[in-house]
């Protein structure tokens, strides 16, 4: 078999079909294939192919033609998604191997409907990692049920009270050594569990968290447990149980978000989730956990991987949307010299200045949210491996840091994009057909699922603004195992030093200190309570996740490698992409705000764009 990537039969990466877009392409400074190749390895090009493949040739995936009523779309996302269980894409060995499968799955799938995805992924990757990590074995036994769809679930949380604050959550569970039951119970309407995905329709089983109560009254917070909502076989609600859904949203209308509410519904007690605290028979809470901070933030731990995997949803939209604003520029043609010859929109800078940072985003976004999904995987096994170190504690608040930052740049950015591509098309971006409005729409609320984007903010900066304090007062070097934070040793002492470039080579080292000096600007403004943190809380963001992917292989593009070098994001290395038929057409850049992808331009490879406003 020829390797992938040569041959116009290549069943991976076929050529493509000559088409109005041909004429672009053949003046492509690099061979696109090798591209691909480099960009995901053979192996995932494979794994895509056969999920795009299958549903290509799956009558159940068809789209119909014009719009479905509500009730029929959420029918139909249901048995899709259970048809994607049948495939069975994702085995257990092939997870070990290269988790970023997980990521891709669901990625491949949000290309198709985002209302799949994220039913899909709110059953696996929700429901199934917070019974995974949350519990311990005597939960296991649920894991092969999700696999099968034997049962189906959901993450119930959010109340309609509290989202943000969800120390404030209402639902109860009080403790009966009687029975060995916990009883669930909403205690009014505006502790009804709200927003949950599944839990329209479909969810059989949810993980409600809700108020922990042992006899005599005593409080211990939130916790989560694993809850019967319906019958698997008829669907219809467990005794106690009021649920149902909460109807159309602006988007993702094939996903059934509901609401719940609990009338001392009796669950056994072996289904608290007990990783974080556990009762005995008797009734007496048990703990490992040293303080309150620390339990709350373990029993709400499983947060990290969806912000993680959100993150690389937006970057799926972005690339969605960019790849569909070029090509259409590529093709659309407006003015030129002569009546009779007119330009594609594509060659106009303004276009390009509109377009190409979105394009040079999607890479630099793409690479961040795969490296920061395998890093999560190592925080995952040494948290299942019972590893209790030192570094397993700071890699775990780190990640916290990087995802609570990382979603909210990811979705901002996806969300900005989408906006600038439908722009960008002209009237057709407007028509429906194209897509454009429904990525608007399905992206959206990455911005405030598992997290409002302005709230996860705070997090990050919480844990910025705590490493100073450790700092002044326990001498504490400002270090992480990531070593995304270990800049701001040289705080303040790096506020001493202004921005020198005299080339654009310059400017790509000297951004980034630029971009240093400014945070930690922000960090000595921050300390004062009086003054407000929005404006550094978006820039630590960049700093924070951005500022890492890119600055890896930014600082090696340009003039160092003429094609510019891209990150294998598997390996985490800098790599050289070397494809191109013509040296300096591409440079992969950065910029203060956002990385700028420059293809033969004659302007200086870095946009030095001031923050966002
Ligand atoms: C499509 C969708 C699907 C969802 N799926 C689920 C699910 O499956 N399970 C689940 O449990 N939940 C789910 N949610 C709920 C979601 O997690 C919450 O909506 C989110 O956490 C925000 O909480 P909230 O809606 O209560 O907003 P609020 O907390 O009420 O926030 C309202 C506004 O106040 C601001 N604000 C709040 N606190 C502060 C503060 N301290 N400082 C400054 N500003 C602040 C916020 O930025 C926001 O602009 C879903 C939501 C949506 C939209």
């Amino acid at each position: 078999m020829a390797p992938l990537g040569e041959g116009s039969d290549d069943p991976v990466l076929p050529d493509l079909p000559r088409g109005p877009l041909h004429a672009a392409r053949a003046r492509a400074s690099f061979p696109w294939k090798e591209l691909a190749l480099f960009w995901e390895g053979p192996d995932m090009l494979r794994f895509k192919k056969n999920i795009f493949s299958a549903l290509e040739n799956d009558p159940l995936f068809a789209h119909p033609p014009g719009s479905l009523s509500l009730e029929k779309y959420r029918e139909l996302n249901f048995l899709r998604c259970k048809r994607v269980f049948e495939y069975d894409f994702l085995r257990v060995e092939d997870l070990l191997g290269n988790p970023l499968r997980v990521l891709a799955l669901i990625q491949c799938l949000g290309m198709y409907d985002w209302s799949l995805a994220t039913k899909f992924f709110l059953h696996t990757l929700t429901f199934g990692s917070a019974i995974y990590s949350s519990g311990s074995e005597r939960h296991f036994k649920y894991l092969p049920k999700i696999f099968n769809m034997e049962i189906f679930g959901c993450f119930a949380l959010t109340e309609v009270s509290h989202g943000s604050n969800t120390k404030a959550m209402r639902t109860t569970a009080h403790y009966d050594p009687t029975t060995e039951e916990l009883i669930i119970h909403s205690p009014d309407f505006e502790a009804a569990k709200f927003w949950v995905g599944n839990l329209g329709k479909t969810a059989t089983h949810a993980v409600v968290f809700a108020q922990l109560y042992t006899p005599g009254g005593q409080c211990h917070g939130l916790h989560p447990f694993v809850v019967q909502i319906r019958d698997p076989k008829t669907l219809l609600p467990m005794p106690g149980v009021m649920v149902g859904d909460i109807g159309r949203k602006l988007g993702q209308n094939g996903l059934d978000n509901g609401f719940a509410m609990f009338h001392k519904v009796r669950i056994p007690r072996q289904d608290l989730l007990n990783r974080s605290g556990d009762i005995t028979p008797e009734g007496t809470y048990v703990t490992h956990v040293k303080d309150a901070r620390q339990h709350f933030s373990e029993s709400l731990g499983s947060l990290s991987s969806g912000r993680v995997a959100i993150a690389g949803m937006s970057v799926v939209n972005l690339k969605l949307a960019v790849s569909i604003a070029l090509r259409f520029s590529a093709t659309r043609r407006q003015f030129g010299p002569t009546d009779e010859e007119e330009v594609p929109v594509l060659e106009y800078p303004m276009q390009q200045w509109r377009l190409l940072p979105y394009l040079a985003a999607a890479y630099a976004l793409d690479h961040f949210s795969k490296s920061l999904f395998l890093d999560l995987v190592e925080l995952q096994q040494g948290l299942l491996g019972k590893d209790r170190s030192a570094r397993q504690a700071e890699l775990g608040r780190e990640i916290h840091a990087l995802a609570s930052a990382g979603k909210p740049l990811a979705s901002w950015t996806a969300q900005r994009g989408i906006q600038e591509c439908r722009e960008a098309c002209g009237g057709h971006g407007y028509l429906a057909m194209n897509r454009l409005g429904d990525l608007r729409d399905d992206n959206d609320p990455n911005c405030t699922y598992e997290g409002d984007n302005n709230v996860l903010l705070q997090q990050t900066s919480n844990y910025l603004l705590g490493l100073l304090v450790r700092r002044d007062q326990d001498g504490a070097r400002i270090e992480s195992p990531l070593k995304t934070v270990d800049f701001l040793e040289a705080y303040p002492n790096l506020l001493g030093h202004g921005f020198e470039a005299s080339s654009p080579e310059d400017c790509l080292d000297s951004s980034e200190s630029e971009r240093k000096h400014v945070v930690c600007q922000l960090q000595e403004v921050s300390a004062v309570p009086a003054v407000p943190l929005p404006r550094s809380l978006e820039l630590w963001t960049q700093e924070l996740c951005c500022a890492p992917a890119i600055r890896k292989h930014a600082r090696a593009a340009s003039s160092v490698f003429p094609v510019g070098a891209l990150i294998s994001a598997r390996s985490n290395k800098v790599k050289t992409f070397s494809g191109a038929k013509n040296a300096n057409k591409i440079h992969l850049t950065k910029g203060a705000w956002h990385p700028t992808l420059t293809v033969g331009s004659p302007q200086p490879a870095v946009r030095l764009q001031g923050i966002r406003s």
